[in-house]
């Protein structure tokens, strides 16, 4: 059976994470047998979501009737229920759904009337508390295929310490992130000097580690000096995985919806107040303005440095009429150059134009020239890939280590192989 979860935690306390390594370890000590949970993203731009979109799926063995008491027993007692926006959802599937209604879930928007049509069709044992709402992650998660898959190691705080300060050894990090990067990412952020696998929030997470296989995660997690775990989780997840972004087309978007599109650029980019930039995509006579907000650092840089002409493909969310970059693939460079008057050969003064067609003259004396100066400006931007830096890279942005976006190694980056690949860490 797979058992789906999600909506049980409030901006003040809690994640669904925690509350599904709990309810495997109950589920493992009543003997089911229990195989590595998932952790799935869904569509980053739901405006309910707590934090990060997740839901969480348990293939479990065993009695479905208690493995469904058991798991709606964990969110009766662990749920931020209290909470405004809290509308948990549980659902137990026998016989699991196709992947339709977890890719819906996943690229576009769903209603929870849908996921209880979906979980009826399954004959699925569900239950929402409050509005429900958490029924359509629990569905989409219960439903959801994996065709690209990362894994994360998660660390839990003992529950006296929820809301404290969180001791961590920052430089443990770093010797983390050099001793197993690129097979593991976004542990820490290098050009801001800063570890981003570890939040600021009140829930209970320590540190999250990402990386291609259980072995490199439980590698990387082995250099980190931190407060005690109380509990540590692997998952497998479509984190990392561009799962998000559909084929779109400028002229042709849909709010709230993540896509891959290509275009040419169209102007020079801005700088806004708050220091976010934005820069004009144009095709077939349809204007996107894209944005680089301000936490996306010196990727803005890469932005700033486009000039019209250029091609490049983008990837991003569609919110509010513009494109949230993610990464940019440039594909071609227009010439930078500014055409200007000579100056005259004869008497080193500068030419005016002497009419359309008609080439340059001299004003002093008379000389006459057919060419303008061409004054070529050195491109900043190199054709290739550009992408977000790790402290504001979204879940589901598959990072260039990994390859370029939908599995397709068209970064010159390398694929990784998933060699020594060891199962352990589970905690
Ligand atoms: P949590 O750790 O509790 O999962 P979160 O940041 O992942 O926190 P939730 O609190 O779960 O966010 O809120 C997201 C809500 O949006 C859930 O109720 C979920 O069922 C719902 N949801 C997820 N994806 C979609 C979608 N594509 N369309 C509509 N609702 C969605």
């Amino acid at each position: 059976m797979r058992i789906g979860i999600d909506d049980t935690d409030a901006p003040e306390g809690m994640c669904t994470t925690y509350l599904g390594a709990v309810l495997s370890r109950r589920l493992a000590g009543r003997g089911f047998r229990v195989g590595i949970p998932r952790l799935l993203r869904l569509n980053p731009n739901v405006p309910w979501k707590t934090r990060g979109n997740a839901a969480i799926c348990i293939d479990a063995e065993g009695d479905p009737k208690e493995a469904f008491r058991i798991a709606c027993g964990c969110v009766d007692e662990l749920a931020v229920l209290g909470a405004e926006g809290t509308h948990p959802g549980v659902a137990v599937v026998e016989d699991p759904p196709g992947p339709a209604f977890y890719r819906k879930a996943l690229q576009d928007f769903c209603t929870i009337d849908e996921a209880r049509e979906v979980l009826e069709a399954a004959g699925a044992r569900y239950r929402g508390w409050k509005l429900g709402r958490g029924l359509i992650g629990a569905a989409a998660a219960a439903s959801a295929d994996l065709p690209d898959a990362t894994w994360e190691l998660l660390a839990y705080r003992t529950p006296d310490r929820w809301g404290t300060c969180r001791e961590i050894d920052h430089q443990s990090f770093f010797v983390s992130e050099d001793a197993t990067s690129p097979r593991t990412w976004d542990t820490v952020d290098r050009a801001q000097g800063i570890v981003v696998c570890s939040p600021h929030t009140p829930d209970p997470v320590l540190f999250g580690i990402r990386g291609e296989s259980p072995w490199w995660v439980a590698y990387a997690r082995s250099f980190l000096v931190t407060e005690p775990a109380g509990m540590e989780q692997l998952y497998l997840t479509n984190q990392s995985t561009d799962a998000h972004l559909r084929e779109g087309r400028i002229g042709a978007l849909e709010e709230g919806r993540s896509y891959r599109l290509a275009g040419v650029v169209a102007g020079t980019a801005e700088t806004g107040r708050g220091g976010h930039v934005t820069v004009p995509l144009a095709d077939s006579g349809a204007t996107l303005p894209c944005m680089a907000y301000e936490p996306t650092k010196g990727f803005r840089d890469v932005v700033r440095g486009l000039r019209a002409g250029d091609r490049m493909e983008a990837c991003g969310s569609y919110k509010g009429g513009s494109l949230n970059l993610e990464k940019i693939r440039v594909l071609s460079l227009a010439e930078d150059a500014e055409r200007r008057p000579p100056v005259c050969g004869a008497c080193g003064k500068r030419m005016t134009s002497a009419g359309r067609g008609k080439g340059y003259r001299c004003r002093s004396c008379k000389s006459r020239a057919r060419d303008p100066e061409i004054c070529r400006h050195p491109r900043t931007v190199a054709c290739g890939w550009h992408e977000v830096p790790p402290c504001a890279r979204r879940h589901l942005a598959r990072p260039l280590v990994r390859g370029g976006p939908n599995g397709k190694d068209d970064t010159g980056g390398r694929i990784p192989d998933h060699g020594g690949c060891r199962v352990h860490g589970t905690g």
